[in-house]
């Protein structure tokens, strides 16, 4: 299977302002000015090496992935879901003949706030099934098409709206893939999920705190974390901004990668990144996580790749 992130940013949308894209784009021209590069052929070489736009920009949308294999899952609908449903009109859901499955991990704004905005929800003979562990799953997306806050009331909806409450802890099929929910560390119930596809498991574990880390305090949760070939790993904040923000519900890429080592994660992705942070403070606190995990590294018997999530990113599994 692939992921795709839509959206990698949390709590809010966090657009590049024109002041970061002046400085960004003053930087890189005096890089460029100074580079072997320096002539207008070789702008695409500059690029490729600098990695713009992959990895050194993070982007602003908040959390929506997707999963695809045979078919696909989209996992919340924070605002990178509206980029998604434009992707998908050019395929059946633009006639009005697509099925969608979204699994919802909880109702907190930024990963419902992509869902008016997903326009094959307003298509006549779309299909779309929402799934959650929580029993509000229906009327926190009813919510959301309610007037003052949105014109279009629920009712006034083009495709035909399915809600599932599926059971914590429990595989159920969705869209081919096995999905179970494990509860996660947030203020209000969050639940995320183990995603198994032909012998591949990923572990989706946004939003999330990370107050559990041992295997006795995990527990019937622990699950989650064996076995992944992938992890997708909240990391909001630096581990000192993190003692700082005790029951923020967030967590920090140090504490994802003490579970990593221990439990032989193959791969994992930091994810929801601060809608505070700039690019160039994102890429400080993966330097700084760097060094962490080579202190780490030299105390375990294993290694795993691990990044920042971006959006737009993409992974095979
Ligand atoms: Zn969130
Ligand atoms: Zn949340």
């Amino acid at each position: 299977m692939k992921l795709k992130i839509w959206g990698s940013r949390g709590s809010i949308p966090a657009p590049l302002t024109p002041q970061e894209l002046e400085s960004k784009t003053e930087t890189y021209l005096q890089d460029f000015c100074r580079s072997p590069y320096y002539n207008e052929k070789n702008i695409p070489g500059f690029m490729a090496e600098k990695g713009i736009g992959s990895g050194q920009s993070f982007g602003g949308n908040t959390t929506c992935v997707e999963l695809i294999g045979a078919d696909s899952l989209i996992i919340d609908g924070g605002s990178g879901l509206r980029l998604k449903g434009n992707q998908l009109l050019a395929g059946p859901c633009g006639k009005g003949k697509g099925i969608i499955h979204i699994y919802m991990t909880h109702f907190h704004w930024d990963h419902l706030m992509g869902i008016p905005f997903f326009v094959p929800i307003f298509i006549p003979g779309n299909e779309i099934h929402f799934y959650s562990v929580d029993p509000a799953l229906e009327e926190a997306i009813k919510l959301v098409f309610t007037k003052p806050y949105f014109p279009v009331p629920f009712a006034a909806l083009g495709a035909k709206i399915h809600f599932h409450k599926i059971e914590p802890r429990v595989s159920t099929q969705i869209a081919g893939f096995e999905v179970t929910p494990y509860k996660l560390d947030h203020p209000d119930a969050c639940w995320g999920a183990k995603v198994s596809y032909q012998g591949k498991n990923y572990a989706h574990v946004v939003d999330n705190e990370g107050k559990r880390v041992g295997r006795g305090e995990l527990a019937e949760d622990l699950p989650l974390y064996q076995n992944i070939d992938l992890m997708y790993f909240d990391a909001q904040y630096s581990f000192d901004d993190l003692m700082k923000r005790i029951d923020w519900g967030h967590s920090s890429a140090f504490i994802g990668m003490d579970i990593a080592f221990r439990e032989k994660v193959k791969k994992v992705i930091f994810t929801h990144h601060d809608p505070s942070a700039t690019d160039s403070q994102l890429l400080q606190m993966m330097e700084n996580d760097r060094d962490y995990y080579k202190i780490q590294k030299s105390l375990h018997q294993h290694q795993f790749d691990w990044t920042f999530a971006y959006d737009g990113m993409e992974v095979d599994i």
